[in-house]
């Protein structure tokens, strides 16, 4: 069930009740649950349940589940699973048919989602992404073509290399940085990446809990992009084979290079170039 992601009163009746009315309460860090239900008046059990003890502690929750008692599992903040422990769980109790039930409530990227004003059609959770700058940088180049709003988490330390990397290979999309999401310093800044990248590249790492949003390429953007890849092969096609021109485009354009060689391709095809026939990749 989920819990508040900072504002204590973030928490359904329904979930209060439940952690009242279960025979335990498995957690991340006991200090952080043994607060809210503090807060609460609630006097359940707590045991720890995370990435160091989950494989051993597994199997006895799932027998006590199935022995009949109620077990609710909870994260540090906001909803279980998303970006924190819970999903092993979740599958071995269903693989052993016991009953599962999610009450739902706070998660950081849906509410910086809402007040990111950026589309909310489609939109892909991507977590944290690695924290090297070449593999962040691959994770970023796997999603570029999507049309889709982007929500990531990140430290507050790594934001900035976040955002340079971001903008690097996403180019200037407008984006948000949410921080301190329903507590008093909340503070929601808005901007291209590049501007934001250049931002707390100055500013440095801010003070809290952040997510950034990212919004999907914007189409004119895209149609100049595709008329600049367009216009580089045809360069590159008057002097060089349809392979080579190809990884040519692709290394200066930093696009991926089946994309680069299928649109060569398609250059070709049409007669669009200087009608070298195709070769394979
Ligand atoms: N399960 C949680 C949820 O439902 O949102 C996320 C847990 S994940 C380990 C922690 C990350 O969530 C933080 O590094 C930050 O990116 C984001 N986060 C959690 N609370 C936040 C808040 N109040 N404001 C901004 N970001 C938050």
């Amino acid at each position: 069930m989920a819990t508040p992601i900072g504002n204590a009163g973030d928490i359904t009746l329904r979930a209060l009740e439940t952690l009242r009315g279960v025979d335990a309460i498995a957690c991340e860090d006991t200090r952080v649950t043994a607060g809210l239900l503090r807060r609460y008046g609630i006097a359940t059990p707590l045991f720890p349940y995370h990435e160091h003890n989950a494989a051993r502690m597994r199997p006895q929750i799932l027998g006590r589940i199935a022995d009949g008692q109620a077990i609710a599992l909870v994260s540090d903040a906001g909803t279980p699973l998303i970006s924190d422990p819970g999903y092993k769980l979740v599958r071995e109790a269903r693989d052993q048919g016991l009953a599962v039930y999610h009450l739902p409530g706070a998660n950081a990227a849906i509410t910086a989602l809402v007040l990111s004003g950026l589309p909310s059609d489609r939109f892909l959770f991507l977590g944290f992404l690695p924290h090297k700058s070449g593999g962040r940088r691959a994770a970023l180049e796997e999603v570029r073509g999507l049309r889709t709003t982007l929500v990531l988490y990140e430290s507050p330390q790594r934001l900035a290399d976040l955002l340079a990397d971001a903008a690097a290979i996403l180019g200037p999309r407008d984006a948000v940085m949410a921080r301190e999401l329903t507590k008093l310093f909340e503070e929601v800044r808005r901007g291209s990446l590049t501007d934001l990248a250049a931002h707390y590249a100055a500013a440095g790492a801010p003070k809290g809990e952040v997510v950034v949003v990212i919004g999907p390429p914007d189409a004119a953007a895209e149609q100049a992009d595709a008329a600049d890849l367009d216009s580089l092969l045809r360069q590159a096609l008057a002097s060089m084979s349809l392979r080579d021109a190809a990884a040519h485009v692709a290394t200066a354009t930093g696009q991926p290079r089946k994309t680069v060689y299928a649109r060569a391709l398609e250059l070709g095809r049409t007669g669009d170039s200087d009608g070298t026939p195709p070769d394979t990749p």
